[in-house]
């Protein structure tokens, strides 16, 4: 008889999936971790009891996460990746022919060894690719001591848990910022926010004590059940969110990007059109700062149509 696998995140309501066949399970140094076949869902990793990716849809995560900060980067040479040991992000990332290094800093090593072994369409060749450098290490802590300068700083964490939580502070964000270069971009996975609204305003609030833009996005991912899924944007550059959809198609076929089954140079633009129940939750967290008289109140409409809506000038 088959097992079923719970997600265990959500204090009140559970997701069970059926495991046709586990293929590997383990407590790591830093996490449960267990990796089955679901005939819905492919193969699926599960870190302490929440779903990270199945191969049916990682696509969708994995694209918006590389794509959004890369294209709207004019040149963006040098990337690090904290967490994503998966290589998902990693092989968008390196689809973006002015890449010529690419760091990834993931914590804990099993991950990347059982993504290889177990789903090794995900990576593809990307952890062998001649720019890609592997740090096995807490991401925190490369990112205070790195003297290392960054076009883009892309943090695919687990949630705001585990040895992921240090991933969500605004003492790690400050480090990001001081490791990018000018003008360059930090983007982080901001989880649900029907069910966290929490966890965008912290992040959102923390981003836009530091940044001149803070921009969260949106994209559905099938697997992370309860409604859109946030990523956030920040920078110092107001250029890289004025993007039009015409500029970035231009962009996308310069730099010969192709066969993306979910970024689309008119969906980059729509993601940072906010529903309204979100826009009110990104107005909250930057209300702090406004009364501090250090941002402008969210755009308007009119301006919103030439930048995306939900991107405040902090
Ligand atoms: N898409 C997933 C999500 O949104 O939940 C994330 C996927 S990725 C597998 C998350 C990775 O972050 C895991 O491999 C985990 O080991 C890594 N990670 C967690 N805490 C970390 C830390 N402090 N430093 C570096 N990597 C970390």
């Amino acid at each position: 008889m088959d097992r079923w696998i719970e997600e265990t995140f959500h204090p009140h309501w559970r997701v069970r999936l059926e495991a046709a066949r586990v293929l590997h399970e383990v407590k790591t140094e830093h996490q449960h971790l267990v990796i089955f076949e679901n005939p819905t869902w492919g193969t699926v990793l599960m870190l302490d009891g929440v779903c990270q990716l199945t191969t049916s849809d990682e696509f969708v995560y994995h694209e918006m996460m590389a794509h959004v900060p890369l294209m709207a980067l004019e040149r963006p040479k040098r990337v690090l990746i904290i967490g994503g040991g998966d290589g998902g992000v990693l092989r968008e990332v390196l689809k973006h022919p002015a890449v010529l290094k690419a760091t990834l800093c993931e914590i804990d090593r099993t991950v990347i060894d059982t993504a290889r072994q177990y789903y090794p369409s995900i990576p593809g060749a990307a952890f062998d690719d001649a720019r890609t450098e592997v740090v096995i290490g807490d991401g925190r802590a490369y990112v205070a001591n790195t003297d290392q300068r960054f076009d883009a700083i892309i943090v695919d964490s687990s949630e705001p848990i585990g040895p992921s939580a240090v991933l969500h502070t605004r003492e790690f964000f400050a480090d990001c910022r001081r490791a990018l270069k000018k003008g360059g971009v930090l983007v982080t996975q901001n989880g649900l926010p029907f069910l966290f609204p929490a966890h965008l305003r912290a992040t959102t609030s923390a981003l836009g004590q530091l940044f001149k833009r803070v921009a969260p996005y949106l994209c559905t991912q099938p697997c992370y059940f309860g409604g859109p899924f946030a990523l956030n944007f920040a920078t110092d550059d107001k250029h890289l969110l004025k993007l039009d959809a015409k500029h970035l198609a231009k962009r996308q076929k310069k730099r010969g990007v192709a066969e993306l089954k979910y970024w689309t140079p008119e969906g980059h633009v729509g993601a940072f059109a906010l529903p309204a129940y979100v826009r009110a939750v990104v107005a909250d967290a930057l209300s702090g700062e406004q009364e501090r008289g250090e941002a402008p109140a969210v755009a308007d409409g009119g301006e919103a149509a030439a930048a995306p809506p939900s991107a405040v000038e902090a």
